[in-house]
């Protein structure tokens, strides 16, 4: 598990902080809006970080599953955390650690431990101030060396949940200068049944706001549209802010542009002001617009790309999404992913796997649907479709082959079957005696080498690669051969772990144990997201290496 942070704040560290809440409803984007802001700041020449507070017990995302909370994002120091956190990853183009992600768990555990260590000896422990002061330490710290800390509360204001942060925000505030902090509030504007903006949850989740000593600097407001100038001006009236602190969220179909119409409203511009550092800024002419340039790029054509796993949700594998639209963008199309489902396989769902240009098969856990994405995965290889399957999917992919092309019967992994004939994955010798399941799996990011005149080696560019993993079971190193007599190829290893394999008789045929989807970012996509659709469109593979493997 990564380590936790010991020492204890300093009130000099970092700088200016952006602290962002939601009302009346949660899914309100305030995450894609905080990021949004942060990636303009960043443009205009400031180093920008984030923090995520998650007010659950959970200690980290890791155990959850993704009905609760969406794909557990994995960071590169293997923290397990909340998906937003890849929002931010990829919207401010930074890597972040464990210690960005604050949760009630993570809190009170490193709290109750210190009371055990005989830290407070002779006082009370209690949540004012030891788990306020320990929330502002944790802020304080991950915003250590950046210009601007974005600060994402997550729930909703008025959750029990949430009451420890927001004293601590507003304590925070108390402590800091005021120029130095900004309060952002995001709500939701619905429109009546005859067309108008309505304020009213905003009114009341303001006050709720106020109840707790916490007054917004600026409004977003969540609608269908943009807010009108008198929604704008009831929302400053009643809220006590500006009207030109109110800005406008409306629906956007990609979420890449939401930082180009908070730019357009004039949110960054306000920001800055407010926080004095709009000396410091580049000119306007002088900022970077590749954002701007790689999100509008006119597209020529739309891939389809069948995505074979158990859950008809996208958020359970944002980030392959993402993945797979920052490889759109750099070949200027739209990548459309259709859901096959793989634990029932039925007419329809076989027809998306037959019609979809390639296939991917994303990482899981436990048996269920498997047997469906090994037939996906006979179904790629047999006919040449363009495959990529990860982590689990790459398991899968040693599975089928074993099974159909070695004649191994009833190969299977030992965390699908126990009692498997052919262990061909099977746990990883270090998880024998893990009995946790929290924090424990191989995580975060390790080297792969990878094997000259591969495709992989043609992918990275390279003789390594460095990608984040999760996972518990390996290619059991007792089938290697087998399986390489067969004809499949290990690639990438680390030590004698295998973590590539491709078909080089097949026109695109890979899997990696690790999940390379989690380092994909706008502008500098994933090579194996990138080299699936070198495949289906035809292109020569790119030499990215130099790019992505820092
Ligand atoms: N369940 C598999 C393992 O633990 C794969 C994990 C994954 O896909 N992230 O090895």
């Amino acid at each position: 598990m990564p380590t936790e942070p010991v020492t204890e704040y300093d009130p000099s560290l970092g700088r200016k902080f952006i602290f962002v809440t939601g009302g009346v409803m949660s899914g309100l984007g305030k995450g894609i809006t905080a990021a949004s802001t942060g990636r303009l700041l960043a443009n205009a020449g400031f180093d920008v970080t984030a923090v995520k507070i998650d007010p659950y017990l959970n200690v980290d995302a890791g155990t959850m599953n993704p009905y609760q909370h969406g794909e557990v994002y994995v960071l590169k120091d293997g923290g397990e955390v909340d998906l937003d956190l890849g929002n931010y990853e990829r919207f401010l183009d930074i890597d972040m650690t464990f210690d960005h992600n604050v949760t009630t768990g993570k809190t009170y555990q490193h709290v109750i431990e210190k009371e055990r260590a005989g830290d407070y000896l002779g006082n009370t422990v209690q949540i004012i101030p030891h788990i306020t002061d320990d929330i502002k330490r944790r802020i304080r710290e991950a915003a250590e060396g950046h210009d601007v800390c974005i600060v994402e509360v997550g729930g909703t204001v008025g959750d029990i949940e949430g009451m420890p942060y927001l004293e601590a925000l507003r304590q925070f505030a108390h402590e800091e200068d005021d120029g130095d902090i900004l309060f952002t509030h995001v709500t939701l504007v619905p429109y009546s049944k005859n067309g108008e903006q309505k304020t009213k949850p905003t009114q009341h989740s303001v006050k709720e706001l106020r109840s707790i000593g916490l007054q917004p600097d600026i409004l977003v407001g969540r609608c269908e549209d943009k807010l009108d100038p008198e929604t704008k001006e009831k929302i400053a009236l009643f809220c006590d802010v500006p009207t030109e602190a109110v800005f406008s969220n409306p629906d956007v179909e990609d979420i890449y542009h939401v930082p180009l119409m908070v730019e357009d409203e004039g949110l960054d511009r306000y920001v800055m002001e407010r926080l004095d550092i709009a000396d410091e800024a580049l000119p306007r002419d002088e900022r970077a617009n590749d954002w701007r340039e790689l999100v509008t790029r006119e597209t020529t054509g739309t891939v389809d790309i069948a995505l074979a796993g158990k859950y008809d949700l996208e958020d359970a594998y944002l980030s392959v999404h993402e993945a797979l639209k920052h490889a759109g963008l750099e070949h200027g199309v739209d990548v459309n992913v259709l859901w096959v489902d793989t634990e029932e396989m039925t007419p329809e769902h076989r027809e998306r796997l037959e019609g979809a240009d390639g296939l991917i098969v994303p990482g899981g856990f436990g048996a269920r649907g498997t047997e469906g994405k090994l037939e996906a995965v006979r179904y790629a290889r047999e006919n040449g479709v363009p495959f990529l399957g990860l982590c689990l999917g790459f398991q899968m992919a040693v599975i089928e082959y074993a099974r159909d092309v070695c004649g191994l019967d009833g190969a299977n992994s030992t965390e699908l079957d126990e009692e498997t004939p052919h262990p061909v994955i099977d746990i990883l010798p270090e998880q024998y005696e893990v009995e946790d399941m929290g924090g424990t799996m191989r995580l975060g990011a390790h080297e792969t080498a990878i094997q000259e005149g591969t495709l992989a080696a043609e992918l990275y560019g390279g003789d390594s690669c460095t990608e984040r993993h999760r996972h518990r079971y390996e290619v059991n190193p007792e089938y290697i051969e087998r399986l390489e007599e067969a004809g499949m190829v290990f690639s990438g290893t680390a030590a004698n772990r295998m973590e590539i394999l491709e078909l080089p008789d097949h026109p695109y045929f890979i899997g990696t144990q690790f999940h390379p989807e989690f380092r994909s970012r706008p502008g500098r996509a994933s090579p194996p997201f990138v080299g699936l659709l070198d495949a289906i469109l035809d292109d020569e593979p790119t030499d990215r290496a130099e790019e992505v493997s820092a």
